[in-house]
């Protein structure tokens, strides 16, 4: 006598991710067939994405977004302290601290191996700075900084310029 084996089936349609500027192109992406919808990097994504993900789950669609909850002065990144909250589900993934071994929740950006201050841009495009997972003790976001003291005597200086043009 033969067993009965459990079988599974899984009809899968694989399709290339498509790279959207503003979320209000992903509407443009969809169709009335559209079961699943997959956003990964969504801190980056504009405000629009909080209507784009309510207007398509309205549809009948899962949506599932993926995304980095805080930036690196540990705030909320973008929209998705507002994407976590309109969630039915969210599952929160952590990392390893590279200081102490606890669970990481925040992100430590390292400008030149130090620990970038808290001016400094939330995207930071083509830099040379690095990241690392660490935990709330462990994540240092200095205020103020050489930077900052050097860009207000740059804007300082302007302003004299300015105003001593129209004195
Ligand atoms: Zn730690």
């Amino acid at each position: 006598m033969l067993e009965p084996r459990a079988e599974a089936s899984v009809v899968a349609t694989r399709t290339e991710a498509q790279p959207v500027g503003h979320a209000g192109e992903i509407r443009g992406l969809v169709n009335p067939e559209t079961d699943v919808v997959g956003i990964d990097e969504a801190q980056f994504l504009d405000e629009e994405i909080l209507s784009v993900v309510q207007w398509l789950a309205n549809r009948n669609v899962r949506v599932i977004v993926a995304g980095t909850d805080l930036d690196f002065r540990g705030r909320p990144f973008g929209a998705m302290g507002d994407l976590m909250a309109s969630a039915e589900v969210v599952d929160k993934l952590h990392a390893i601290c590279t200081q102490c071994g606890d669970l990481a929740t925040r992100n430590q950006r390292l400008i030149d191996g130090e620990p970038a201050p808290a001016e400094s841009p939330i995207i930071h495009v083509g830099g040379a700075e690095t990241y690392e997972a660490r935990c709330r003790r462990c994540h240092e976001v200095p205020a103020g900084s050489r930077h900052q003291t050097e860009l207000d005597i740059e804007m300082e200086a302007d302003a004299w310029a300015e105003r001593t043009r129209y004195w």
